[in-house]
């Protein structure tokens, strides 16, 4: 496949550049960049005048199953929510009702420009099964947690390592974690079930961590200990992926910065839920990775990527009363090769770069209007960020296969999928 004439974004020495280049896809692989290549016989060809090429986006938190709660959250807190709606409906869920709401989900990634996310939830055979069939990339799990007693705790792990255990070897697509839900709902006993299941499958841990202010007293109480010792005390020497981290005070950060994790920042659950804002200005100045996540629709509202960029772009003025803040450059950043590092993913994909695989979208820019919020177009980057929705993406391609062209999805049927959702 050759991508011709399009606007490429692409990353060189810390910096983030558009550059006029070509793009050839050899099986699953980027191949060539160069100025102009010349066609081959026999090959696809997509134009892209008018067009950014990115890498896809990566959304390195979600409960995409969760689409079936959209619409749930109004004036609640995090806690009340979580308990008193959330998890009595979780627990009548049905393996079919996940797999519908999970299509849903796919669809809505595919549509606005993901082309990874990393998801946390439970009735992971059947998320997968979906995964599978429509080509997605994906990290998954079984959630891990044990607040609700030694039974049901026993049947979660068990899940997990079935799960894992009837991998598919030769799907590279799907990657796993290991996920105890976090330090609040897990006493030390699961944690370190958790860490023995990270090491001997060589996985991540992607654990919630520090998302709202209750949760600092909750893991005093459940464990004698402030979260980041806790954390250093199961998962030093592992890669762990922790989703929020808002609540991070300075001496928190010195001792992250001593452990092989990033952060996921999920700005818009954050508001939303009324846990104030993650100071990513502050934690990327200090050398901590800090990728973007979604959370599920439930308290994050949707999936489209680009509304996460623009919010955690944006909110950063609200705590940054000067320019000293992140830049539009940081954000694409945050929303592909940072969340590639988190998910420990980077040599495969994050970066349009020889040798990585073709997870690529295509986003119109040309003059229509649709698109008149983005004229004039003097800075390509700043408006990615700012004035582009992921309807704006008319190609998805993962994995070196075209997942949507011209806004026609091609994996999954979509009327089907929004019959039976
Ligand atoms: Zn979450």
């Amino acid at each position: 496949m050759l991508i011709k004439n399009g606007n490429v974004i692409v990353f060189e020495n810390n910096d983030v550049k558009v550059k006029k280049l070509d793009i050839r896809i050899k099986d699953n692989e980027i191949s060539e960049i160069s100025k102009k290549l010349l066609e081959n016989p026999n090959e696809k060809v997509i134009d892209a005048t008018n067009k950014v090429v990115m890498p896809g986006l990566i959304n390195t938190h979600a409960h995409i199953a969760m689409s079936i709660f959209r619409g749930t959250f109004e004036g609640s807190d995090l806690y009340t929510w979580l308990s008193q709606k959330i998890w009595p409906i979780e627990d009548k869920l049905t393996g079919d009702e996940v797999y519908n709401a999970t299509n849903l989900s796919i669809l809505e990634m595919i549509s606005t420009g993901t082309t990874c996310v990393n998801d946390h939830y439970f009735f992971s055979e059947r998320i997968r099964e979906a995964l599978e069939k429509s080509k997605m990339r994906a990290m998954i799990t079984r959630v891990l947690m044990d607040s609700d007693g030694e039974k049901a705790s026993e049947n979660r792990i068990n899940e997990f390592i079935k799960l894992y255990e009837t991998r598919d070897k030769n799907n590279d697509l799907i990657t796993y974690s290991v996920a105890p839900h976090g330090l609040y709902t897990c006493t030390g006993k699961i944690l370190e079930k958790a860490r023995m299941l990270a090491t001997k499958y060589n996985l991540p841990i992607h654990v919630h961590f520090l998302e709202s202010i209750d949760e600092i007293e909750s893991i005093k109480k459940l464990h004698g200990d402030i979260a980041v010792n806790v954390l250093k005390k199961y998962f030093d020497g592992l890669h762990v992926i922790l989703a929020h981290g808002v609540k991070l005070a300075d001496s928190d950060i010195e001792v992250l910065k001593t452990l092989d994790c990033g952060i996921s920042h999920n700005p818009i659950s954050n508001l939303r839920l009324g846990c104030k804002i993650a100071d990513t200005t502050k934690y990327l100045e200090e050398g901590l990775n800090v990728a973007l996540g979604t959370d599920g629709q439930g308290s994050g509202n949707n999936l489209d990527m680009f509304e996460t960029m623009k919010i955690a772009g944006l909110i950063q003025g609200g705590i940054h009363e000067n320019e000293k803040r992140i830049s539009a450059k940081d954000v694409i950043k945050m929303a592909t090769i940072n969340g590639a590092k988190l998910l420990g993913l980077d040599d495969k994909i994050g970066s349009i770069e020889k040798g990585k695989k073709a997870d690529i979208i295509i986003v119109d820019i040309s003059k229509t209007l649709d698109n008149i919020k983005l004229l004039p177009n003097v800075d390509i980057i700043s408006n990615l960020v700012y004035n582009t929705e992921g309807r704006n993406v008319d190609t998805t391609i993962i994995n070196g296969e075209i997942l949507m062209e011209n806004r026609i999805v091609r994996v999954i049927d979509t009327k089907e999928v929004l019959k039976k959702f």
